[in-house]
């Protein structure tokens, strides 16, 4: 079996293993893609090897464990998750699904309101258009990214 075999064996494993709440958390839907990611880039990029083995070496403990992840697993998975999109991101340009709208929904939400306080006396309605047109550009943009395939 190859190594990226037995990973994905392994969050499988986890999957069914774990609390609902908690393969959400962890984010376990997110490893399969990311394991792909390490795995294509870890003959140039030192840093996704060292992710890729990371990556392995979590999911062989939590095995072991057999699946009774206690507080210091999880947040040791958020950390694993976090450095790993940071990571792809800012070394191979890829960008976590909802990149974009995490961007432009506060943005724009924050634009219209200051707007509205600044120009119009009124609130509310602003806000609303700020909101609904930095969705627009973010749902656009997530979109964009996603059909050039350079989604986490
Ligand atoms: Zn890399």
């Amino acid at each position: 079996m190859t190594r990226t075999k037995t990973i994905r064996g392994n969050i499988k494993d986890t999957k069914e293993h774990v609390k609902k709440r908690d393969s959400i958390n962890l984010e376990l839907n997110h490893f399969d893609r990311m394991i792909s990611l390490l795995g294509a880039n870890s003959k140039k990029c030192s840093e996704c090897k060292r992710l890729y083995t990371d990556v392995e070496d979590y999911f062989e403990v939590l095995k072991e464990k057999e699946y009774h992840l206690n507080r210091k697993d999880k947040k040791e998975g958020k950390v694993l998750t976090n450095t790993i999109m940071k990571h792809l991101h800012k070394e191979h340009n890829l960008f976590r699904q909802g990149h974009y709208m995490s961007i432009f929904i506060p943005l724009g939400t924050s634009v219209g309101l200051v707007v509205g306080l600044l120009f119009f006396g009124k609130i509310v309605l602003p806000t609303v258009l700020g909101l609904t047109l930095g969705l627009l550009i973010g749902v656009v943009l997530d979109a964009t990214v996603k059909k050039y395939n350079r989604t986490i």
